[in-house]
């Protein structure tokens, strides 16, 4: 049963002066090491004050006893589809599925027609985003039309609210144009955030390569593949001194790569997708396409290690790599189908059911990877609750228990292999900017 989550006095839940009183949950604000029972006011859209027995007269209240008052979770890897795909997806239902799986800001990666290598098209893309109910911002492409043959102007970009640059889909294969990258990022202070793939490696594969792919006779996609490129990026680094946050990481070898840069004190820092702590490759052979993404479900020796990297906090954020196909796009056979998985509405339950459940996170590690740290590591507002700080904040009910379905779905597309999934833990409300966006009926 889910608690009802009650407006106790004053006001609409949509307050034009964008106040709110959450009065009387479990505070867990990572940056600023608090974890407590108490009141959290935000007025204007913003922080205010969090302490016991808060005021503020005219203002809504939302009472939060017994429940998680968490800073806005940062879904900071999503395909938004829009401008191109809007079959698949667009800016209005990605961001209302946000809101709905208890996100408050989402990073858009690049792999949209056409794609945001210039400044007119960030411009366009932020007109886009401008009424979504989520806070929006993008990433810029590292080179010209994702194509891998010239930089785009990754200055320019930066300028027109590119938080980090990727070519993500795809990698940047050529090692020159990488370090060029690196080292125009590095003095636009922002990170490099690459999809890390050695094609020549992976070509053809549609799963990862290993016992489950030889049992299924497809063509599989090394571990190496993956391995390689974050090796070389890892080496640019240390020649560029440039921040390296790599996307998605899937391999035990990869985390021990991160492990090992942290360790000589490099900018280098690093991405799991939820589905990588949750699932095996046996998962292909179960669900098929509904389970191909890229980087693939690898190893149960890999899930285990995302485990261990998360623990040790070799791992800093949590993303989900939403990626809508429709049911027809995912209905070809394994070898044609797209990759990838919506993520936005089950992200806070795989989180909560396979990390803090099980202990392998505290309750304010596990918060962090969803706010402070992808805030920090990109530079966003937010991730953080101080006074003046936006007033975005993530309700989650802890002991809720629910059935992933997909036909309950905001995002327009389903392709999940989380369907019928028992999860614990869901967002009972989600705050952008103090106004209420999304709330379970009471
Ligand atoms: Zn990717």
């Amino acid at each position: 049963m889910q608690k009802a989550l009650e407006v106790v006095d004053g006001g609409s839940m949509t307050d034009p002066h964008r106040s709110l009183l959450i009065r009387g949950g479990r505070i867990v604000d990572p940056a600023n090491a608090f974890d407590d029972v108490a009141d959290l006011l935000i007025e204007e859209g913003k922080v205010t004050g969090i302490g016991r027995s808060l005021s503020a007269p005219g203002a809504p209240v939302l009472d939060a006893s017994g429940l998680l008052v968490a800073p806005g979770f940062i879904d900071s890897h999503v395909h938004l589809r829009e401008p191109g795909f809007e079959h698949k997806e667009d800016i209005a239902s990605a961001t209302s599925a946000a809101a709905a799986g208890g996100i408050c800001a989402v990073v858009a990666m690049p792999n949209t027609e056409p794609p945001p290598d210039s400044a007119g098209a960030l411009e366009e893309f932020y007109q886009r985003a401008a009424g979504a109910v989520t806070r929006v911002y993008t990433v810029g492409c590292v080179t010209r039309g994702r194509a891998g043959v010239e930089l785009a102007p990754l200055a320019e970009l930066a300028s027109c609210g590119a938080v980090a640059f990727s070519d993500d889909g795809d990698p940047v294969e050529s090692a020159d144009l990488m370090m060029g990258a690196l080292e125009l990022a590095r003095a636009a202070g922002r990170p490099v955030f690459p999809h890390e793939e050695v094609r020549e490696i992976t070509a053809g594969g549609c799963m990862h390569e290993g016992a489950v792919s030889a049992r299924l006779g497809v063509r599989g996609m090394p571990a190496a593949g993956e391995e390689e490129m974050i090796a070389r990026d890892i080496e640019l680094v240390r020649q560029t001194g440039a921040a390296l946050h790599i996307a998605h990481i899937s391999t035990a070898g990869a985390v021990d790569l991160v492990r090992q840069a942290k360790t000589a004190g490099l900018p280098v820092s690093c991405e799991v997708l939820t589905h990588h702590f949750v699932l095996a490759d046996e998962a292909v052979a179960i669900h098929g396409s509904a389970a191909k993404m890229s980087p693939p479900l690898r190893a149960p020796s890999d899930v285990e290690a995302m485990l261990a990297g998360l623990a040790d906090a070799t791992i800093d954020t949590i993303a989900t790599d939403h990626a809508p196909h429709t049911a027809q796009e995912k209905a070809l056979p394994l070898a044609e189908a797209p990759f990838g998985i919506v993520g936005l509405e089950t992200g806070i339950g795989l989180t909560f059911t396979y990390l803090v459940e099980p202990r392998v996170l505290d309750l304010p590690a596990a918060v962090a990877r969803w706010t402070w740290e992808p805030a920090r590591l990109l530079g966003l507002p937010g991730g953080r609750l101080s006074p003046g700080d936006p007033g975005d904040v993530t309700v989650i009910d802890m002991e809720s228990k629910w059935r992933v379905d997909p036909g309950e779905f905001r995002s327009k597309s389903t392709n999940t292999p989380f369907a019928g999934y028992e999860l614990r833990g869901r967002a009972v409300a989600t705050v952008v900017g103090g106004r209420v966006v999304y709330r379970t009926d009471a």
